[in-house]
Formats: structure tokens, sequence, C-alpha cells
């Protein structure tokens, strides 16, 4: 459980009503609450219990700023969120050579569930699709499937300085439906990408897509990214520096699966999106951003998320290859806190 401690920390840290960036974020949501576009996620039976009206926006800033609106504590299950964060979890337990060996790192412009390999090494394209996230999922390391949970779960806690369960309803939903899933995990079991254990690392995988987090965590996830990896607030380390820009790399290739490179051109910050309706967006040195809203567009992303990331990354500058750097703007707008002079 949450130390209350940490959660009073936290609460201090949210920025009163009057913070003018919060302002902005408030102009946000109200610009996007009505658009109607998209469609909750169904393929998975659970998810289509969604409210398509749930909007929530976080941005945390690398020195534990707290900024939200809307539905920033609404739960729901991280989805394909999650794969970027394990990858970095497999990273450290392997090392990137042989890691490597079993996933790579090339975009495929195919959709997240597509049932392709790599012809010449029958290694999955990328961590981020569903065989990449399996085979990665298959190196975690651990005495069985309780111990490799309680290990990803842990790393969880470290990105969003608070405990993470598991929607079992979700799980299940996954588990019953998901022989695509399964059908790539033994296609990579027949290849020999993937250790015999296939049953247990199916299902460690559609439980890590079923971790329960809010938009609040998705910030803070991606704001220990961009803090090098360590949490903003609890000053925890997360994940090895080493591997902090392998994690944040294959977002920026591939996060938003077969819309990674319009967003990279478009919106310019590494991301991860789940059909659960979040994106985790990270702007490395200087903040992380959670959006959650259901509605997905034909790629499974979030809709309103994507609005929010691009006005967000249009009005600050906060675009990586951004060489004018308007980030005063966004600098004015936050009060206090050293870290903005850095900007
Ligand atoms: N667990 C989901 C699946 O395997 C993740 C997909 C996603 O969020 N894009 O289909």
């Amino acid at each position: 459980m949450v130390d209350t401690g940490d959660l009073q920390f936290l609460a201090n840290s949210i920025h009163a009503v009057t913070s003018p960036f919060r302002s902005y974020l408030n102009d946000l949501y109200d610009k996007y609450q009505s658009l109607d576009e998209g469609a909750v996620a169904d393929y998975i039976p659970e998810l289509a219990l969604a409210n398509p009206q749930w909007f929530g926006i976080c941005v945390v800033t690398v020195d534990g700023q707290v900024f939200e609106v809307g539905d920033c504590d609404k739960l729901f299950t991280i989805e394909s969120i999650s794969k970027a964060f394990v990858y970095g979890l497999a990273l450290e337990d392997w090392g990137r050579e042989y890691v490597n060996t079993k996933v790579s790192v090339e975009p495929t412009r195919e959709a997240f569930n597509s049932i392709v390999l790599d012809e010449k090494t029958n290694r999955p394209y990328n961590p981020i699709v569903n065989a990449g996230a399996i085979a990665t999922t298959d190196l975690i390391k651990g005495d069985g499937a309780t111990e490799r949970l309680t290990r990803i779960l842990d790393m969880f806690r470290r990105y969003t300085g608070r405990k993470h369960d598991i929607n079992v309803p979700v799980f299940l939903s996954q588990k019953a439906t998901g022989n695509r899933n399964r059908a790539i995990a033994y296609l990579m079991l027949n290849f020999g990408m993937v250790s015999d254990r296939i049953e247990e690392t199916l299902d460690l995988y559609f439980q890590q897509s079923s971790i329960i987090a809010n938009a609040r965590d998705l910030a803070m996830m991606a704001a220990t990214l961009a803090n090098g990896g360590i949490n903003p607030i609890t000053k925890e380390r997360a994940i090895d520096e080493r591997y902090v820009q392998d994690a944040i790399g294959v977002m920026l290739t591939c996060g938003m699966y077969d819309y990674s490179s319009e967003w990279m051109y478009r919106v310019g910050m590494p991301a991860q999106s789940g059909v659960g309706g979040g994106i985790t967006a990270v702007v490395p040195g200087k903040l992380g951003i959670g959006t959650f809203s259901p509605p997905l567009d034909a790629k499974g992303n979030s809709v309103r998320g994507i609005k929010v990331c691009e006005d967000l990354s249009k009005d600050f500058g906060l675009h990586l290859f951004n060489v004018a750097k308007p980030t005063h703007v966004l600098k004015d707008l936050i009060e206090g806190g050293d870290s903005v002079d850095r900007w």
C-alpha cells in the first residue's frame, strides 16, 4: 500500500486551481471533452465497459510538480503502456546484446497485433508490437509465475510511487479471448524465440496488460523516464540509467504503433499508448504527460489523448526537434520550482 506520507506529499505538490498552467490544462480539457470521435476497445470484452466520457490529463515535471485536470483518479488498465517499461526490466535482467537477439527494434508499419516476424532472424520487430512484448515478457527473470509478476509490479511501484494491482476481470477477459496473442506466442516458440514456459509467459503478458493505473501514474512514469529513471517525488530509481534511453527510444519509434512516424512528425514526444485509453508521453529532461480517454482511433490510440499531446507540443514548443525552443512560455506558466530555470 501507499505510504500516507507519500500521498500527502503528492497532494501538497498538486498545484492550486489558480496556477496559470492548470488554467491552461482546464481549457484544454474543455476543448476536447465534447470531442465525439473514436470507439472504446471491445475486442477485449471487459474494456468495452469503459465510459467514453472519462477524460483526464496530468503533467508531472522532473522536479515533481503535478498538474492535473479531469479524471486523474479514475483507474484503468495500462495495456500496451506496460511494454516499454517491461522492456527496460528485460534489459536490466539480460543486457542489451542478448535482448537484441530475441527482439529487434524496428518499427513495423503494421498493427500492434500483427503476426509478423523478421523473416531472416525470426525475431519480432520491436518490443511494442504484441509479438515483441510477449518475447520481452518471456525474458523477465524470476522463480515461477508469482515471482516474475511481483518483479513487474514492483517495477511499476518504483515508477509511480505507489503499489499496483491486477484487474482480474480484465486479465481473465484477455486470457479467454487472446487466441491471436496465443498464436503469436506459439509461432515464436516454433522458431525457438521464446522459452517453453509459454502459457506462464502468456499469463504474465495478460497480467502486465491488466495492471491498474490512472492518468497521474502515467504522467509519473513518463516523468521518471524524463528524469533519467528517478521518480521525481519519491526519488527512487525505477530503472538502471543505462537503459532509460532504450525505453524512451522504442517509444519514439514504435510506441504509437503504426501511427508512430506521423506522431513523431506532429507531436515529437516519445510516447506509449494502450487500448485501455491511456497515453504516456516523455519530454526528456523536462516533464511527463499522462492522458486517459477510452475512445480510440482505428490504430488503437486514444483520440483525445492525441489531441491533448498535439496541443501541448505546439503551444509550448515541446517537439523533441524544435530548435526554436519557445519553452519559456511554459516556464512562465508554471509557478515556482527550480528545475524550470534550467529550460
Ligand atoms: N494486451 C493488449 C493486447 O495484447 C494490448 C494491446 C494494446 O494496448 N495496444 O492486445
